[in-house]
């Protein structure tokens, strides 16, 4: 029994620099002291409300001030933070408070094109003993006139401080049970991974969501420990993003691939880059693999090296980092982190063998992983053994010095005449011809070789190129079961909100 909650990190802040910037949101600033003094609000909404240690309480929030608000006054209340992606629909909801048992539920009331407050009502009304706080900015919010003073409820480290959906590898999402310590450690290793510090505060541009694990971890809560400022904003904009960082001066970026290649586009000449490249110190990327080519335009332009990172919502979510100071490895997402360690699994569970070459599924250990899915042992015991080992679905190998390269998901892999097929191998490829902007490479069933190769492209603007000829140039780099027999054009690509290519949705 260790206590320890999560909203120390809040807490130490406010107590250490009340009056430093917390929250930058449009023209509103936020102390430290404000914001800690607005979680207790929250809390002693909770509490008043009948929320005891241990309840679940569940968050739809776009990147608002209220989401940080929000997710420290639950934990301060002892209670655990589901959030929910903003862009679930009534149905779906229901499912996810229905599914974590939630006695009380926080969302925003939304816009006319995004009603969340409409949804959620809906949604809790079809569910019992769910009581729904609807903040409307335009309204008084439910947790004015509270006191803003609250002694925050001493939870264990092993207790749920955060229990996020996700739909892992198979079948409907999951709840995976995040404890205290879990959650605190993925940020405490920030000094080792980029040189976090309290003597010398980032500034962080927050355009992931915050209700996924990346932006919640590495920008909210990362932000919030070391002191920080955390400059939200509602949606990731390029060229807004590019205007508030050169305002705020933003030493840190997180962001998916497809941000960063935004970013490289909307730099036309009236954007100083240098003033952002002076200011910028990290940039990391998560979520799914960075082509070698976003990599390389950024640090051409930036003179910042783009650090990968590699984890899940299962483990809190970072799991393998690039080694600061040292060179990227072209493809690699690092080495797994302080405390964190990685091993290559074949089907039956055993460590691979074969050198650098051999292919298997990546397990992680350590302080990230998670408890389990909540209220699922059967899915649990499916990825988590007795001894600590999580397996993750995604397939990877090491070299020679121990970092770890992403091959694919083990659910994408292709297998094609009896050969196996990594979608993502060819779409690096693809990335690398001048007429292609975005791409997804599936399978698709063939009557005599069971699947057949298909690149779904995006072109970019204004460069022509038929389909014949991605195809005769694939053929002519890569080998004879690899190379797209069918390439299809779209527009665009359906796509996460936080970043990965649906595949599932691509035909
Ligand atoms: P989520 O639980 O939404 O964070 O998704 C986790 C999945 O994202 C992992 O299982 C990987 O498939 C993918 N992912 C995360 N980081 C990377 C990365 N650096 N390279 C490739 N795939 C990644």
């Amino acid at each position: 029994m260790t206590a320890y909650n999560l909203a120390g990190f809040l807490e130490d802040s406010a107590a250490r620099h009340p009056e430093r910037t917390a929250i930058v949101f449009g023209e509103l600033r936020l102390s430290y002291a404000q914001t800690d003094a607005a979680a207790n609000q929250v809390a002693n909404l909770l509490t008043g409300a009948g929320v005891r240690p241990g309840d679940k309480v569940a968050l739809s929030m776009p990147n608002l001030p209220y989401f940080t608000f929000a997710y420290y006054g639950i934990l301060k209340a002892g209670a655990t933070v589901v959030p929910l992606n903003v862009l679930l629909k009534p149905r779906e909801l229901a499912y996810h408070l229905a599914d974590s048992g939630a006695s009380a539920y926080i969302a925003f009331e939304g816009t006319p094109e995004l009603p969340i407050g409409a949804y959620a009502r809906e949604a809790a009304g079809e569910v019992d003993g769910v009581e729904l706080f609807v903040v409307d900015p335009a309204r008084e919010l439910p947790w004015a006139g509270r006191t803003p003073v609250f002694e925050t409820v001493v939870t264990d480290e092993d207790d749920t401080a955060v229990i996020l959906y996700t739909s892992g590898t198979t079948g409907r999402p999951k709840g995976a049970e995040l404890r205290h310590r879990n959650m605190r450690d993925n940020v405490l290793i920030d000094e080792a991974l980029f040189g976090a510090s309290v003597e010398r505060p980032d500034t962080f541009l927050c355009v992931l969501p915050l209700f996924h694990s990346f932006g919640q971890t590495v920008v909210q809560n990362g932000a919030l420990a070391y002191g920080g400022t955390i400059v939200m904003l509602p949606r990731f904009e390029p060229a807004a993003a590019l205007k508030a960082m050169l305002a705020e001066e933003v030493t840190f970026f997180g962001g998916v691939p497809t941000m960063y290649w935004a970013l490289l586009g909307a730099l036309d000449g009236s954007v100083d880059v240098e003033a952002l490249a002076r200011n910028l110190r990290v940039a990391v990327s998560g979520g799914s693999a960075l082509p070698r080519e976003v990599h390389r335009a950024f640090r051409e332009r930036f003179g910042v090296t783009i650090l990968e990172g590699y984890g899940l919502s299962e483990t809190s979510p970072v799991a393998a980092f690039s080694v600061l100071g040292q060179e990227p490895r072209p493809g690699s997402i690092g080495v797994p982190v302080p405390g964190v360690e990685m091993r290559l699994l074949d089907g039956d569970g055993s460590e691979v063998t074969g050198g650098t070459d051999a292919i298997g599924e990546i397990a992680v250990k350590g302080h990230n992983v998670m408890k389990g899915y909540y209220r699922r042992p059967e899915a649990t015991a499916e990825v988590l053994s007795e001894d600590g080992w999580f397996r993750t679905g995604d397939l990877g190998r090491r070299d020679a010095d121990g970092y770890y390269y992403i091959v694919d998901r083990a659910k994408d892999m292709i297998i094609r005449g009896g050969f196996n097929v990594y979608p993502r191998e060819i779409e690096e490829l693809l990335m690398e011809h001048p007429a292609v902007s975005l791409v997804a490479v599936i399978g698709v069933p063939h009557p005599s070789h069971g699947e057949e190769i298909k690149a779904v492209v995006v072109r970019r603007a204004g460069v022509e190129v038929t389909g014949d000829e991605l195809v005769e140039w694939a053929k002519e780099r890569l080998a004879a079961y690899k190379y797209p027999r069918v390439v299809e054009f779209a527009d665009a690509l359906p796509m996460t909100s936080t970043g990965k290519i649906l595949k599932r949705e691509i035909g």
